[in-house]
């Protein structure tokens, strides 16, 4: 099919942003960025953090281990070309707090990998009490090292594809979209406001909106459709950071599905990270607020009993980072039926990361109106049954 080059506008300059204006480039589009800072994701943009976990461990849900391993491909493929590797596959230490039991997270997650050709490492408690000594086996019954996985170095990776976007001809504005413009039911641009306050126009064929989880305050009419949602990150400093580095402190989920507790291996400067892939709570995303004192005690509460020799590890930072939801826990990827020329990109529901290698090409065919085997999934939905993805805390 002959491409017929087209003016995009991709406005946000986080993940899905970034990696969908570096592929349409790539695929002779002339693209511009909009966004608030034009040297990298916002500092508050979900994409702009120290880590995020990469993982195929997706219960039963086949769709997603392999839109994951698709992904996996790509992360190692460019670990290979850039200067630096921002991929680390150290692996990813899956933990039960009941014996695995079909239906649960846990056992779904590892029986897929099986399927799937892989071998995951199943231990008991004794077997986890001897390979990884900081974990209170008590606790976890069982569990498996998924083999393939580990974490990224987000905020890098996005500046990363920023920086190959540049390279590929992608413009750059400053300025935060007002409103997206258009002449009858076809999109024709946006308005967005200056730094300088002034407000100004662009026009364009194509309008991709990649803005997180301010989306639905941008295009209010999907409001029920994605809810932003505060979710709470803390970073501790341990003492001696080679103690607290795979493979001995592998990224982790602790009962996750139950529990909500995820984690990563501590960096060179000791900081090591801990999340809650919780309910979280809906939060305007410019005054997303702290995290809570009820918050930092629930997580000392989980070092305590899980990793008692973090139980009095200091506390050096906290971040409320907002996860884009949808009620599916689906991402929302497709052309708005009544504006045509409009794709929104969003919908993260806080594991959306991981798939940042696909993204670029499933916003691609999207735009371009072309088959994408991932796109039924993500596409335009009418509201249905409330799910979550399998990782996530279910109660
Ligand atoms: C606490 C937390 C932990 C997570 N952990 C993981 C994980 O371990 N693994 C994983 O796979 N995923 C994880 N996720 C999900 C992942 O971070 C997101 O799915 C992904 O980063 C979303 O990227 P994005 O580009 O959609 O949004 P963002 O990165 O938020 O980018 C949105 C951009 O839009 C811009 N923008 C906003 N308003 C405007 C405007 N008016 N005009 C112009 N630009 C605008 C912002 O400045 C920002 O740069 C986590 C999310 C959170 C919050």
């Amino acid at each position: 099919m002959q491409r017929e080059c087209l003016d995009v506008l991709v406005v946000g300059a986080g993940a899905f942003g970034a990696v969908s204006a570096l592929e349409l480039a790539q695929r002779g589009h002339q693209v511009t960025i909009l966004d608030r800072t034009t040297i990298g994701p916002h500092p508050s943009a979900s994409s702009n953090d120290i880590s995020k976990m990469i993982r195929m461990d997706y219960g039963s849900d086949i769709f997603y281990h392999e839109l994951a391993d698709y992904s996996l491909d790509i992360w190692e493929q460019w670990n290979e070309e850039w200067p630096k590797r921002l991929y680390h596959p150290e692996r990813f230490l899956v933990l039960a707090a009941k014996p695995f039991e079909p239906g649960s997270f846990e056992f779904e997650s590892e029986r897929v990998l099986r399927q799937r050709g892989y071998t995951p490492e199943r231990f008991n408690a004794a077997q986890l009490a001897a390979k990884w000594p900081a974990w209170n086996a008590s606790l976890y019954p069982q569990g498996y090292l998924s083999p393939r996985g580990g974490w990224a170095e987000s905020g890098a990776v996005v500046s990363r594809l920023l920086e190959s976007g540049r390279t590929e001809g992608v413009h750059f504005i400053q300025g935060a979209l007002d409103e997206v413009l258009s002449k009858g039911s076809q999109v024709s641009g946006v308005r967005y406001r200056e730094r300088n306050g002034s407000m100004n126009t662009l026009t364009a064929d194509r309008v991709v909106v990649a803005a997180g989880a301010w989306t639905p305050i941008l295009l209010p009419w999907l409001e029920d459709t994605l809810k932003p949602v505060a979710q709470p990150i803390i970073h501790y400093e341990v003492e001696d950071p080679s103690q607290w580095q795979s493979p001995i402190f592998p990224p982790f989920a602790a009962d996750t599905s139950g529990s909500g507790w995820y984690g990563f291996p501590s960096l060179q400067d000791g900081r090591l990270k801990l999340g809650h892939h919780g309910n979280g709570r809906v939060a305007d995303p410019d005054s997303r607020g702290e995290v809570s004192k009820e918050h930092l005690d629930h997580a000392r509460s989980f070092l305590r009993s899980s990793l008692p020799k973090l139980s009095d590890v200091p506390v050096v930072g906290t971040r409320v980072c907002l996860y884009c939801d949808t009620f599916d826990g689906d991402l929302w990827i497709g052309e708005d039926p009544e504006r045509s020329g409009l794709i929104v990109a969003a919908g993260g529901s806080g594991h959306g990361f991981k798939f940042t290698p696909m993204i670029g090409k499933i916003v691609g065919d999207a735009l371009e109106k072309r088959d994408n085997r991932w796109l039924y999934r993500f596409d335009w939905r009418e509201r249905g049954k409330p799910r979550k993805e399998a990782a996530r805390l279910q109660l």
